[in-house]
This record gives structure tokens, sequence and C-alpha cells, in this order.
């Protein structure tokens, strides 16, 4: 992939080489996260949108305590979906109140510890929101909370949908006239706004595009019926990032515009905090998974590389976290980019079941034992989403340079 470069045959990143990066790190497999072009991802990401819209980062898709911290420096706040993730976000300085907090089964206490910091609460039920009233009571310190709605709308095209239908996520739209009316009886209840989360993984602007006028004529029906006007609107994510052949990057130029006109068109959230929530988009492209070639053989014609990480490092690369249908992800030689020397291989990993795949018969350049296979959009989603504990090999390793 073009973002890192290739010098010598030698894959960079962070302006280093991955043989000497590995070298540096004493073993492999090793994820290896680059802050610069986190960086630069966020400055492209600012520069294509209105200057009002808040960024945050949703650490899921990466939270490894250096990456956050470097990733609060760059946007505007984080949101997180447990209590080890406010934790790591609190660690980083971010203000409580540029910290969010979602998640369907929130548990005592993480809401305990979500009021007591001063994060904003994004409620998925009425019953949760009768147990945060509870513990801000108990604490005697106001909750500051704000309603997941669970959209009247569902998300065009591919991607992963997250609302609309029945969903375990939020507040169905048309229950929450009603959630507010009884909200108001309740004490040390500081209602902040909405947090309207459609989905993810979209590289369709104009699906985007849609979602998010309908976010917005959502949250304008809805705020009819608030105690007051909004303080925060978080209108989603989504943004996806290009993995398989004949994915296309994602446009921002259009989506900005959108968001500018929107911005126009409702002057009634002109002093409402607007917040896009994104995790892959921010992260996604900016790491790489390598692990290194330990065998090679051939099996009735087929020649397979063995190496050793695979997919309980690593669970999406073998096709096995919500993918219907199993894709290559691209992947290189990581000490030998380029070669005269072609070969079709099927790259596998070490574990003893037929789904440990990392490459499905791709043409790589000819490889063997000690060789360095590297695995690119692998920022998101990777060493926290994968089953380490499966066959019990050592956990990777994590870098960021
Ligand atoms: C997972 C999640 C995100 C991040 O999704 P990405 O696809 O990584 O951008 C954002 N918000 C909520 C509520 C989530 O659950």
């Amino acid at each position: 992939m073009n973002q890192f470069p290739v010098i010598g045959n030698e894959l960079q990143v962070g302006g280093r080489s991955v043989t000497e990066l590995v070298r540096q790190a004493g073993k492999t497999p090793l994820y290896i996260y680059d802050r610069a072009l986190m960086r630069s991802r966020v400055e492209q990401l600012r520069a294509a949108l209105p200057e009002r819209i808040h960024l945050h980062y949703a650490m899921k898709a990466n939270p490894m305590p250096a990456v956050v911290q470097h990733m609060s420096t760059l946007t505007d706040g984080l949101d997180v979906a447990s209590l080890g993730e406010l934790q790591v976000a609190l660690d980083t300085g971010t203000p409580a109140r540029d910290i969010s907090f979602a998640g369907p089964g929130k548990m005592d206490a993480e809401l305990e510890a979500a009021v007591a910091a001063g994060v904003i609460i994004n409620m998925e039920s009425i019953g949760e929101a009768h147990r945060i009233a509870g513990i801000a009571r108990e604490l005697g310190k106001a909750a500051r909370v704000a309603i997941r709605v669970n959209p009247d709308f569902e998300l065009k095209g591919s991607g992963m949908k997250m609302g609309g239908g029945a969903k375990p996520f939020g507040i169905d739209a048309e229950q929450v006239p009603q959630v507010l009316a009884e909200l108001v009886t309740l004490e040390q209840m500081d209602f902040q706004g909405f947090h309207i989360f459609w989905g993810s993984q979209n590289l369709n602007p104009e699906s985007v595009i849609e979602a998010q006028q309908k976010t917005f004529a959502l949250a304008r029906t809805l705020a009819e019926h608030a105690p007051g006007p909004l303080s925060w609107l978080n209108i989603g994510g989504g943004l996806g990032i290009p993995y398989f052949p004949g994915d296309k990057a994602l446009e921002l130029d259009a989506i900005g515009a959108n968001l500018a006109e929107l911005l126009e068109q409702y002057p009634e959230f002109q002093q409402t905090e607007i917040v896009l929530e994104l995790g892959r988009y921010l992260v996604g492209e900016a790491g790489v998974y390598v692990c290194e070639i330990i065998d090679k053989k051939t099996s009735r014609g087929e020649t397979f590389l063995i190496a050793n990480g695979g997919m309980h490092h690593h669970l999406s690369v073998s096709g096995n976290f919500g993918q219907v249908i199993r894709k290559n992800y691209p992947v290189c030689i990581g000490n030998r980019v380029e070669a005269d020397e072609m070969e079709t291989v099927s790259v596998v990993g070490p574990l003893c079941t037929p789904l440990d795949i990392l490459a499905s018969k791709m043409s790589l350049p000819s490889a063997g034992p000690g060789d360095l296979l590297v695995v690119f959009q692998s920022g998101a989603y990777g060493y926290t989403a994968s089953p380490h504990l499966f066959l019990g090999h050592p956990p990777p390793h994590q870098i960021l340079v």
C-alpha cells in the first residue's frame, strides 16, 4: 500500500525498515503503528470537514495506551466502551467533558466510575437511565447523560449496520420523547443531547451523506422534546477504509460540503457541540502486522508458506471477524517488496485449524523461512479483536513508531 514507502526493496514504517524494527522489537510477530500516518490522516480529515465538527477517537479500534495517548493530542475527544477503556482515556489527560461512554451493557461499577469522572454517558435504555440516576443520587453528583438513539433509518448499501430496525444499541427513536419526559422527573441527570450512531465501515460517500442528513433531521425532531437546547450532538461515524481489491478510498470532499450545508440548515444547533466519532478511519491504515515465515512446503501442486503468526493475533485477516466471504487483505513480503521471481502461494499461520489463513493463493515475491510477511490495513480491530489464547501461543508484540 502506497502510504508506506519502499527503500532498497524494504518496506518502511515510520521512516524505518521493517527488518530493523523487527530487530528493535526483539521478536515477531508484531504490530507496528505509524504515528505520522495517524497525524496526517487527522489533518486530511480536518481539512475536508467544517471547522465546527469535533473529531472523537473511538478507541475500541485500537486501545493500545500509547496510540490512545497520541490520538488524544490529535483529536477533540475520546469515545470509550468499557471501564478499562475509560481508565486508559483518563490517563491521557483528556478532560472528562471530552470523553463519552457508549455500550449496551454498562455495569454498575462502570456507571459509577463514569459519573464520578464526569464523562458523558450515552444511555442505551430507560433501565440504564434509572440505574444512572440512582448512582448519581448516591454519589451526590449530577450525571452528564445523552440518549443514544437507535435511528428510524438504516444505512444504505454496504457497511456494518448498527442502527435502524430492532437493535440492542440505543433507544428507539420513537421511544425517545417518552424517555425525555421521564428523564426530567429524575434528579441529578444533566441532559446533554443525543448520540445517533447508524453504522460503520462505509465506502460510499452518497450513503454517508444521506445518513448524516437523516441524522440531523432526526436530531431536530427529537430536540423538540428535549428540556432545552442541545449542548451536544454526536452524529456517529461510519467512514470506512479500503481493504479488498476493488474497494476505493472514501472521497471526503462531498461529505465535508454536505456537513457545512447541514450546519447552515440547522441554526438551532449553532451552540451545540457536534461530534463525529471515528475509529478505524483514523488508525486502520496506519498499522501493519508482521510475522515471519518459518516453513515452506508443497501439497499436491500448491505451495504453502507457514508463518509464526495468524488468526489468533489477527482474526480479521483470516476472514473470521464479521466477513461473509473471505477475501485477501493486501500483503507484501516486507524485506523483499519486489522481485523478478513471483510465486503463487497460500500463507497460513501455525494453528491446527483450516481457518488460520493469512493469504490465499496470492502472487508474491518468492519467499521462504526468515522472510517477513506484512499485512496492511491492520491498525484497527487487530490486536484486541483477536483470540490470543486460542492454541496457547504467546501474544504478538505492539510498537508505535
Ligand atoms: C465501534 C464504534 C465506533 C467506531 O467504529 P469504526 O468503524 O471503528 O469507526 C464508533 N462509535 C460507536 C458507538 C461504536 O460502537
